[in-house]
C-alpha cells in the first residue's frame, strides 16, 4: 500500500472510532510516529498532507526535520520520547508539543528554556499508568504535586500521556488516565498506538502516536 492509502485507512478507523463514541473525528489529532524512518519514508506523508509527526530522540529530529520543514514550513513535531533534563533547551527549539514530561528536574528545565527561549510547546504530563518500575512517567500519587509545580513554572499544560503495560488490555488504563485528566480539569488525552487506538478513541484520546500501522515495522 502506498503512504497515502495507509493514511487513508488509519484516518477512516479513527473517524469510525469517533463516530461510534458520539465524538468528533476532527478532535482527535493523528501522531504519526516516524522515530526511525529516513526522510525519504516520512515526504510521501507530507506530500499526502499529513502534517503532525511524532519523534522520540532529540539528536535523530535534529539531523532528519530541518530539511522536511524547509520544504514543509507547517509540519508539527512532537516530541514522545523520555527526555533529559540537559536535553530541554533543544527539545524547547525543536518541538510542537512534548509529550514526556515527567518529574521536577524536567519541569524546571523546560521552563527555563521556554522563558529564554520566548517559546512554549504543549506538555503533555507522562503518568505510569501501571505503576511498572521499568517505564517512565510520575506516578499516580505524584501526579497533584507535579502538575501544581509545572503550573508555578508556567508550562502550557495540555493533558496526560500514557503507555498502559504491554499484552494485555489497554481500556481500563485508558480510563484511569481519562479520570486522572478530569480530576484535574485537563482535557488533552495522549493515548493510543497502532494496535489499540481505536479502544483510545472511544475512551476519549485527543492524540494518538500511530507509527507501525503506518509506516510497518521498525528496524
Ligand atoms: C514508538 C512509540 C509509539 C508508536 O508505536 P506503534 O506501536 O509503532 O504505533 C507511540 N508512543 C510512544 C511513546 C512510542 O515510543
Amino acid at each position: 500500500m502506498q503512504a497515502d492509502d495507509r493514511l487513508a485507512a488509519i484516518r477512516g478507523r479513527i473517524a469510525h472510532a469517533a463516530k461510534l463514541a458520539r465524538r468528533e473525528a476532527a478532535d482527535v489529532t493523528l501522531i504519526a510516529v516516524s522515530k526511525t524512518h529516513p526522510a525519504e519514508t516520512i515526504e510521501p506523508l507530507l506530500a499526502a498532507g499529513h502534517r503532525v509527526f511524532g519523534e522520540n530522540r532529540v539528536a535523530e529530529t535534529q539531523e532528519k526535520w530541518p530539511a522536511l520543514r524547509e520544504a514543509y514550513p507547517d509540519a508539527q513535531i512532537h516530541l514522545i520520547g523520555q527526555l533529559q533534563s540537559n536535553k530541554a533547551a533543544e527539545a524547547v527549539a525543536l518541538a510542537d508539543a512534548i509529550h514526556a514530561v515527567d518529574r521536577l528536574s524536567l519541569v524546571t528545565a523546560l521552563a527555563k528554556a521556554m522563558d529564554a527561549q520566548a517559546r512554549r510547546p504543549a506538555c503533555f504530563v507522562q503518568v505510569n499508568i501501571g505503576a511498572e518500575p521499568q517505564k517512565g512517567g510520575c506516578a499516580i500519587d505524584d501526579l497533584p504535586s507535579l502538575l501544581a509545580e509545572a503550573r508555578a513554572a508556567n508550562l502550557p499544560i495540555a493533558g496526560l500521556m500514557c503507555l498502559p503495560p504491554a499484552g494485555i488490555e489497554a481500556a481500563p488504563y485508558f480510563a484511569l488516565l481519562g479520570k486522572l485528566a478530569r480530576d484535574h480539569g485537563l482535557t488533552g488525552l495522549s493515548m493510543g498506538m497502532s494496535d489499540d487506538f481505536e479502544t483510545a478513541v472511544m475512551i476519549g484520546a485527543t492524540h494518538v502516536r500511530i507509527g507501525s500501522a503506518l509506516f510497518g515495522s521498525r528496524a
